[in-house]
């Protein structure tokens, strides 16, 4: 069924109610594993349905975030989700004590088990009014990023819309442009501050009374980290410090001789134009982009021919650019109707094709995964769903001539290089929320003060001096992740590592490394992550000396280039 004429109707609160509550006695009182299997199957059909409507309303809001309509069902949801969490905890607690565990775990294995006892952790009666004014500050930062109109180059626009800007190879262009969006920030710092401070409040409540001191370990326990600890991601920052940050350096030295700025330093202005002559940008228009993603994906495997057909024939993607869309990407999934959902804002630059390689990657590894039962076994933790996406941005790498034409090898250049120097500006993301939710009372100007700190430790080489958003530490507040998903992107550095040793295996033997990764896609779920990477033979990123390793690797491809 195409997207726009998937029927809603908002989810009954109190027929769920009596659904779980019904549910869950059957659960307690059943005789035989087979009667606890068949009313777990009746438990997975409802959840995926009420699953669907929450996701069909939370994508048509983000469509248009002024639309009175699906603004009003998104309230209603951020009010009812936290009120049935007691009641889907109540059909777990009997699931985990049932005495057919074991028949389960044979069936199933033991992880849906291991999640669900994660999940517990993050939930008691007790914080459903805390978990809902998360849900109200958390929207109202999105809209609030959302509601921008920055009068620029003769037109209104989003902060989405004006970021190209930031890589026009006019100087003055890029200068005027981060002076605008800067101003825009600038304007709103205290509202942002005052969000955010409420966040860390609400969360650290939440935190104390599920019986932890801080935040942190239940900001893991929702990220559904069930392989590794705080102390494992620290020994990746620690890598990252030591064996990213100095090549990311050179790069970024390099990259100021190539576009002639004088000194060691780049300015924010300078940041995001790597070229002279301007950036690799796409050839075409969307309707040229998709064609051409469609070709890319007949060719690269059958399965691939199969998933893209399904998303084009279905509507499955939004990606051009609106007023009062939200900004960003992502990729969603309308269980029911089997089918993934694309988000995007196309914006001119080579992230539009992004939208083709990177959320087609999640889509993909969830059309790959749509029928597998039970359904909690499709829900990854991020840094696996982070792999399938960049992973696949390499992967598709044959196919970036369609796209790029003659600025193909330069488009190579800075995607390589890019993800490398991503990987400091992630892992400074998340230091600085575990030392924000080690130390919930600290002040809006010490939150800014500790992020400088960690821009002079991460990215050294810039030189945040000239607008007062860079310059008093205020960068942060455009990273939604931040506000909305609290460690949730140390995943992106994480996969970042995994995709590039995808790349370089890619390089050596394409059908070996397509293989590998199809199994990996396959596991969805059903494996952790240090259970994924050890059956594909990745090496395990929490051992510094192996990021020095896929680095290296890379270096060397971008030294030849
Ligand atoms: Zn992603």
């Amino acid at each position: 069924m195409k997207f726009p004429q998937m029927p809603y109707t908002r989810p009954d609160v109190e027929e769920i109610k009596a659904k779980l509550t019904d549910l869950t006695a059957r659960l307690k009182s059943s005789s035989s594993a087979e009667e606890t299997f068949d009313i777990y199957k009746e438990y997975d059909d409802f959840n995926k349905h009420t699953m669907s409507m929450f996701n069909i309303a939370s994508i048509r809001y983000t469509l248009d975030t002024t639309d009175k309509f699906y603004n009003e069902e998104q309230n209603f949801s951020i009010e009812a989700g936290p009120k049935l969490r007691a009641f889907e905890q109540s059909f777990f607690d009997a699931l985990l004590e049932s005495p057919f565990r074991a028949d389960m775990e044979a069936e199933w294995g033991p992880i849906l088990f291991t999640n669900r006892e994660m999940a517990s952790k993050t939930f008691s009666p007790e914080i459903v009014a805390d978990l809902q004014e998360e849900g109200r500050l958390v929207k109202q930062y999105n809209e609030l990023i959302a509601s921008a109109q920055i009068e620029f180059d003769g037109k209104t626009l989003t902060l989405a819309q004006i970021s190209p800007y930031y890589q026009n190879t006019c100087q003055d262009t890029r200068k005027a442009a981060i002076k605008a969006s800067s101003a825009w920030y600038m304007e709103r710092a205290d509202k942002l501050d005052g969000i955010f401070d409420e966040l860390v409040k609400v969360r650290t409540r939440i935190a104390n009374k599920l019986g932890h001191d801080t935040f942190t370990q239940v900001g893991y326990y929702r990220m559904q980290r069930n392989s590794y600890d705080r102390n494992d991601v620290a020994k990746f920052r620690d890598g990252v410090v030591k064996y990213i940050v100095p090549i990311a350096a050179r790069l970024k030295a390099e990259q100021a001789k190539r576009i002639g700025v004088d000194g060691t330093k780049l300015k924010i202005h300078d940041d995001s134009f790597q070229y002279p002559e301007g950036n690799a940008k796409p050839i075409g228009t969307p309707d040229d982009i998709f064609a051409h993603g469609k070709t890319m994906y007949h060719e690269l495997s059958g399965e691939t021919a199969e998933f893209i057909d399904f998303m084009m024939e279905n509507d499955l993607f939004d990606v051009l650019t609106r007023p009062g869309k939200r900004s960003g990407g992502y990729c969603s999934s309308i269980p029911i109707y089997r089918a993934p959902f694309i988000f995007a804002n196309f914006n001119g630059t080579s992230g539009d094709i992004d939208v083709l390689t990177h959320e087609a990657g999640h889509a993909f590894a969830g059309y790959v995964a749509r029928d597998m039962y039970p359904s909690l076994l499709r829900r990854y933790s991020m840094e696996t769903a982070e792999v399938h996406s960049m992973a696949m941005e390499f992967f598709t790498w044959p196919w970036m001539e369609g796209f790029f034409g003659d600025q193909t090898q330069k488009y190579y250049y800075s995607h390589l290089a890019s993800a490398l120097i991503f990987i400091p500006y992630g892992t400074m993301v998340d230091e600085f929320q575990h030392h924000i939710y080690d130390k919930p009372n600290m002040t809006p100007k010490e939150r800014n003060n500790l992020w400088l700190e960690l821009e002079a430790k991460y990215r050294p080489w810039l030189d945040l001096s000239d607008t007062p958003f860079y310059g008093e530490g205020r960068r942060w507040q455009g990273q939604s992740h931040i506000f909305g998903m609290p460690f949730y992107y140390i995943d992106y550095c994480i996969a970042q590592i995994m995709a590039l040793s995808f790349w370089a295996q890619d390089q050596k033997d394409h059908d070996a490394a397509w293989a590998k990764y199809r199994r990996f896609l396959g596991f969805a779920g059903s494996k952790t992550f240090v259970q994924l990477i050890e059956d594909a033979g990745l090496p395990t990123p929490f051992e510094p000396n192996n990021l020095k390793d896929v680095a290296d690797a890379t270096v060397e491809w971008l030294n030849k280039a």
